[in-house]
C-alpha cells in the first residue's frame, strides 16, 4: 500500500467550535463536507482527544467557519496547535457568536451552524453528523483548502497567492523544519511578523523566538534534509 494516495484527497480548511455551558472552545478541521441538503446537514471528523470533542458532545452543536486563502498562518497555528485545555482560545480574539451561542470568525467567508443528530465512533475519531440550524455568508473569498495552506508552510507560495500553488519546491541549505507543525523556516525570507528581517540564519535567531504557525521554541526545529 502506498498511503502517498490518501494525499490525492482534497479538502477545506475550517475552524470548528463548540461551547460547554458558558465555556467556547475551537479547533482546525480538515474533514468538513455536506452530506444532505433535505434537509440541509454536515459532517465533521474530530478526534476523541480534543477538547473540542467533549464539548460537541456536551452540548450537541458544532459551528463550522470557512477560513479564507489569505488567512494568516498564525490563526491556523493558534487554533490548530494549541490545546484549549491550557489556554482560552477565544480571549484576544475577534469572534461572533451564532444563534445557539457558538463562536465563528468574522474573517471567515461563511458560517455553518449545526445541531448533531448522529454520531459514529470511527477508531480516533468521531464522526458528527448535524442538521444546518443556521448558516450565512460573511464576506465574499476564495476558501483556503488544506493543499494550498500546506504549500503555504512550505513557503512555495506566498500568503494571498491565486490556485493552482507552484510545484514543491527542492529542499534548500539553510532551512530548518519545526518537527512540530511542519514550518519552513526560510532565511532567505525571515520572519517579518515575528520582527526577523530576511537573511537573518537560523542560528541567529534570538533564544525567544517561537514557530510563527504553532509557537513551538527553537529546539523543536531541525535541518531540512
Ligand atoms: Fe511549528
Amino acid at each position: 500500500m502506498d498511503t502517498k494516495a490518501l494525499h490525492q484527497i482534497t479538502y477545506g480548511l475550517y475552524v470548528v467550535a463548540s461551547r460547554r455551558e458558558d465555556a467556547l472552545n475551537a479547533q482546525i478541521a480538515n474533514t468538513v463536507f455536506q452530506i444532505t441538503s433535505e434537509p440541509p446537514a454536515i459532517a465533521v471528523g474530530i478526534n476523541r482527544a480534543n477538547l473540542t470533542h467533549e464539548f460537541i458532545v456536551a452540548s450537541g452543536l458544532f459551528v463550522a467557519s470557512v477560513l479564507p486563502q489569505d488567512t494568516p498562518l498564525a490563526v491556523i497555528g493558534h487554533f490548530g496547535f494549541r490545546s484549549g485545555r491550557k489556554s482560552e482560545k477565544f480571549q484576544g480574539t475577534d469572534y461572533r457568536l451564532s444563534p445557539a451561542g457558538v463562536p465563528y470568525l468574522p474573517a471567515s467567508l461563511a458560517y455553518l451552524e449545526a445541531k448533531v443528530t448522529r454520531a459514529l465512533e470511527a477508531g480516533t475519531h468521531t464522526v458528527f453528523v448535524g442538521e444546518v440550524s443556521q448558516m450565512e455568508l460573511v464576506q465574499p473569498g476564495v476558501p483556503l483548502t488544506y493543499a494550498h495552506y500546506h504549500q503555504m508552510k512550505r513557503g512555495a507560495v506566498p500568503k494571498a497567492a491565486p490556485l493552482p500553488p507552484a510545484p514543491v519546491e527542492q529542499a534548500k541549505p539553510g532551512r530548518w523544519v519545526c518537527k512540530q507543525c511542519t514550518y519552513i523556516y526560510d532565511p532567505e525570507k525571515g520572519d517579518p511578523e515575528g520582527g526577523v528581517p530576511a537573511g537573518t540564519p537560523f542560528t541567529a535567531l534570538p533564544g525567544n523566538w517561537v514557530c510563527p504557525v504553532c509557537g513551538a521554541s527553537k529546539d523543536a526545529f531541525a535541518p531540512e534534509d
